[in-house]
């Protein structure tokens, strides 16, 4: 089934139902505790904190997100892209838990003859949250499955509130089983992926008080109007329906592979580690994509610099699957081509797009250019030394004066038959992590209201505004 079909049936499910359907929000939103949107819920906010009443009862959405909380995950992890699509569905005061049950229920294991997704239910393993009985009991009997496949879990991925004082909930996960090719049986576990998560329900019934030093916000009483909110991941349910082995391989994203492919002359499923790079940038430039179409051009600070990082990481990762030609504006048409039919804007918004890209990528090789000097230099020194390992303090200047990503230079040192030493390396980034923590506490983000923003970075622990000091840290 396409990406484009089970976003479609998600809405038909739902506006038969009697939920508005409403449009996807742009990534950017007027939200200064996000970068960008990162969950259908986020458009609606208003509603449930109820700072203005509902214009409708239930609604339904197919919202963009980007997570780049998940960048470290991405050609990793089987599941995490760092842009991905949202299929919600909202109840204000409406429906509650067993509407939202049902609603899941009946879509996720509904035949495809009738509209639903046909998954198998002896496949299914929904959560709980530990006290949630009344969800418990509500799964069981909708469901009918056995009392072992419904788990109940900590607060940590089923209690969900916003962080602030305010409406909270607890929420019930649903995991399709991909069976034991794909790892240890007994039941979802975190960071694994055997199960798969593919829709989170949120049952707001709580208000959460004020940070307490004991127990974050500590429930002070019930919400008047309880509400539903849930989010499941479109590019997991392709995954499965599609019967490939990770979100990269769908039917939108693998066609930036297949580029990628043709670019370096090397095969996609030949090496670990080169697959890797070709899921990171099948992934990133659809990120990029999106992101620029809703805005956003690269720069040193804020969104643009997220924007900056996803796209040179793409040129990174392909210059270390062997290309050297530019890549970005091509892997941008092939994005156009699989998400137009659904986001119209980015074809006849494309020029724009494709100069952003263009000018970013000549940036970067430029800065890359002047690096493999430096490298060259250094290289000599060390080998006319006699020395056989290329000092950390050269790895650090390169990678902070000419952005030279650590395990290019690592790869470079080995094709000049040095090691390098990267426990001075790490000893040298551990130290500007530090500096630059301190630094970007005391500095307030250029205009707006900077303070809130940092906040939640600080509490999301995101090292988003750091420079490039965490780049070399992450995987390729
Ligand atoms: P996970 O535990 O797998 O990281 P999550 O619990 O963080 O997922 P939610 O915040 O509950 O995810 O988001 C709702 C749904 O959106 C998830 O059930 C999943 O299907 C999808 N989703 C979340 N993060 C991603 C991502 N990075 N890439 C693709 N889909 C995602
Ligand atoms: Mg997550
Ligand atoms: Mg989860
Ligand atoms: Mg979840």
């Amino acid at each position: 089934m396409q990406t484009h079909e089970i976003a479609r049936r998600f809405t038909e499910h739902f506006v038969t139902a009697g939920h508005t359907r409403v449009p996807s929000a742009s990534l950017i939103l007027d939200d200064p505790t996000l970068l960008f949107v990162n969950a259908g819920m986020v458009q609606f906010k208003p509603y449930f904190l109820g700072e203005a009443p509902p214009p409708y009862p239930r609604a339904t959405s197919i919202q963009k997100c980007v997570r780049t909380g998940d960048i470290d995950e991405v050609g990793r992890t089987t599941r995490h892209n760092t842009f991905f699509q949202m299929a919600g569905n909202f109840s204000f005061g409406d429906y509650f838990k067993a509407g939202a049950i049902e609603h899941a229920w009946n879509l996720v294991t509904g035949s495809r003859d009738a509209g639903g997704y046909g998954f198998d239910p002896d496949r299914i393993w929904p959560t709980v949250y530990r006290d949630d009985d009344e969800a418990f009991e509500l799964w069981r009997r909708i469901s009918g499955l056995p009392a072992e496949r419904i788990q109940r879990r900590g607060g940590k991925d089923n209690y969900w509130d916003m962080g602030v004082p305010g409406p909270g909930g607890p929420c019930s996960e649903i995991f399709y089983d991909r069976g034991p090719e794909h790892g240890r049986e007994g039941g979802p576990v975190a960071d694994e992926d055997r199960y798969i998560e593919i829709w989170n329900l949120v049952f707001m019934q709580d208000v959460r008080g004020e940070l307490s030093p004991k127990d974050e916000h500590p429930p002070i009483g019930s919400l008047p109007k309880k509400n539903i909110d849930t989010g499941m991941g479109i590019e997991r349910v392709a995954c499965l329906l599609q019967g490939v082995d990770n979100v990269y391989e769908t039917d939108l994203v693998r066609p930036v592979i297949a580029r990628a492919e043709e670019f370096s002359g090397r095969r996609y499923g030949a090496d670990h580690e080169d697959d890797v790079r070709f899921r990171v940038i099948a992934d990133h430039a659809r990120s990029g994509v999106m992101i620029i179409g809703d805005g956003v051009t690269p720069s040193n600070e804020g969104r643009g610099y997220v924007l900056r990082r996803l796209l040179r990481r793409i040129v990174r990762s392909a210059r270390l699957l062997g290309v050297r030609e530019p890549v970005l504006p091509a892997f941008a048409e092939v994005v156009r081509d699989a998400m137009a039919p659904s986001y119209p804007e980015l074809a006849t918004d494309f020029e724009r797009i494709r100069a952003a890209v263009q000018a970013e990528e000549e940036a970067f090789l430029q800065t890359l250019t002047a690096g493999s000097r430096i490298f060259d230099t250094a290289v000599a020194e060390t080998k006319r030394q006699g020395a056989l390992v290329l000092p950390g303090d050269r790895a650090f200047q390169l990678h902070d004066t000419y952005g030279f990503p650590i395990d290019l230079t690592l790869e470079m040192a080995a094709e000049a038959g040095l090691q390098v030493d990267r426990d001075r390396f790490a000893a040298l980034m551990d130290e500007q992590r530090t500096r630059a923590k301190a630094d970007a506490r005391s500095r307030k983000v250029g205009h707006g209201d900077g303070s809130i923003y940092r906040t939640v970075l600080d509490r999301a622990g995101d090292t988003e505004f750091l420079g490039y000091t965490d780049l070399a840290a992450e995987a390729t």
